[in-house]
């Protein structure tokens, strides 16, 4: 037999001309958006005045099981994709386990993560609906610095709101949203009414991911033009990050590679989403029995210690209701080092694949996720993203279980970004400083108090 590549990339023309639908292949949909004050399902025509229409319709779409990627999105894709998939053979042989470990690497784009997947689709749907400006929230800067790369692309005006310790943690992230044209504000701020809100109740808050939608959101809905774009979470994210499951499965064929288990870290849950798009429906029908594992922080623990509830997506409690697993949208998650792990709460399609049972969780803590991540980088030669190396540390859990029962497995998991621009949380682990945070039950009861108290 041939032995499978280090690298697998694909021909430009293997590039898939479609994304993969999940909700067409779920036997039981998630449930879907509810106004806050009326109760009742969202219209398309409420949920147009906040995003662009064209995402709306995929937002909504439960039917398609293969939505085309545009032409003039596949022209941009084409300048960082495909992304290679990995075999780790120098990790396999460090851990010295009988399974064949494989990533998906999407770190090789300036942003260096997997957000640029989404943000050239949302980007590109306004500029065809003729908006001239955009706004979003960025937790650790993956996402602001993708939107502003496409933004610069297709030419649209963005502003910003950057959670604030992120911004000043991260500098570097700033002075790159701001080389490609965007504007960058520190979240909260007192230019929206309620960062102005939230900083009255607590002046010395770092900020946190819900809180920068809720003032982002304000702006896109007074401004002319505009709309609010988000990076994560929502449905339509999820399909325009399937292009990272529909590569992974066009090598994964091609070389003839079947995977018993996948594994993704889940923040909102896009990228996993994505991953898993390809693979899930077997599972669904029952044709395949492959291991689905989404990977967490124990210290935003959403999918093993949240609730399955109706939430807002947003701190300031302006966004539809939305059921899925949360933690309160009143939860402050503290100062971690994967920004991009810190969202109260998940996507709903991942978090109903996971009440029904065709994937499992894991939280895992961040100085074991640091000393998966060194090892990575030195035998593999990639620095990771702390958010990937969350999945990458469970994946060495189960290639080392393989170890013990001599199991030759197939584990595969996304790397979905490079560590980069986490040098500061690099550092702060290679002397010794950083530390673990479990939230109690009684921190967690206080976000759960913030939950809607609402009968569906
Ligand atoms: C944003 C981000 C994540 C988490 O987001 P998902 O929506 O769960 O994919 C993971 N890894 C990296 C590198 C990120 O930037």
């Amino acid at each position: 037999m041939t032995k499978t590549p280090y690298k697998i990339y694909l021909n430009e023309d293997e590039m898939p001309k479609t994304w993969h639908n999940i909700k067409a292949v779920m036997k039981e949909l998630p449930s879907p958006f509810i106004h806050p004050a009326t109760l009742k399902p969202c219209s398309a025509d409420e949920l147009n005045q906040v995003f662009c229409s064209e995402l709306v319709e995929q937002e909504l779409n439960t039917t398609d099981e293969y939505i085309e990627i545009p032409e003039g999105i596949r022209e941009f894709y084409k300048m960082y994709r495909p992304s290679p998939l990995v075999r780790a053979y120098c990790l396999e042989r460090l851990l010295d386990t009988p399974a064949e470990i494989y990533y998906k690497f999407e770190g090789t784009n300036t942003s260096g993560s997997h957000k640029l997947n989404s943000a050239a689709a949302q980007v590109y749907y306004a500029q065809k609906q003729g908006l001239t400006s955009l706004t979003t929230e960025t937790g650790a800067g993956q996402w602001g610095t993708a939107l502003a790369m496409a933004c610069a692309y297709y030419n649209i005006d963005l502003s910003v709101y950057m959670v604030k310790v992120s911004a000043e943690q991260k500098p570097y992230r700033k002075a790159v949203i701001e080389t490609y044209g965007g504007k960058v504000i520190p979240s909260p701020s007192n230019t929206t009414a309620a960062g102005k809100k939230i900083l009255a109740e607590n002046p010395d808050t770092g900020g946190s991911l819900g809180c920068a939608i809720s003032e982002a959101m304000e702006v896109a809905m007074q401004t002319d033009n505009c709309r609010y774009v988000l990076g994560s979470v929502l449905d339509h994210v999820l399909l325009h990050q399937s292009v990272i499951g529909e590569e992974t499965k066009t090598a994964c064929d091609k070389y003839d590679i079947q995977p018993d288990i996948i594994i993704g870290c889940a923040g909102g849950g896009s990228n996993y989403g994505g991953l898993i798009a390809p693979f899930i429906g077997d599972k669904i029908n029952g044709t395949s029995n492959i291991e689905f594992i989404a990977v967490e922080p124990v210290s935003c623990p959403s999918l093993t210690r949240g609730k399955y509830a109706f939430d807002f997506g947003d701190t300031g409690q302006t966004t539809p209701l939305m059921k899925m697993y949360t933690l309160g949208s009143g939860f402050m998650p503290s100062p971690n080092h994967a920004g991009g792990l810190r969202y109260h709460g998940m996507s709903p399609i991942i978090s109903k694949l996971y009440d029904d049972g065709y994937l499992s969780a894991r939280a895992v803590e961040q100085t074991k996720v640091f000393d998966a991540a060194t090892m990575f980088a030195r035998c593999e030669g990639t620095l990771p993203a702390p958010e990937s190396a969350h999945a990458l540390q469970v994946a060495i859990e189960e290639a080392l279980k393989c170890k013990e029962t001599g199991e030759k497995k197939t584990i595969l998991f996304g790397l979905t970004g490079t560590g980069y621009f986490d040098l500061s949380a690099y550092m702060s682990y290679n002397e010794g400083s950083m530390t673990d945070y479990v939230p109690t039950d009684e921190d967690l009861e206080k976000g759960f108090a913030s939950l809607p108290k609402v009968e569906l």
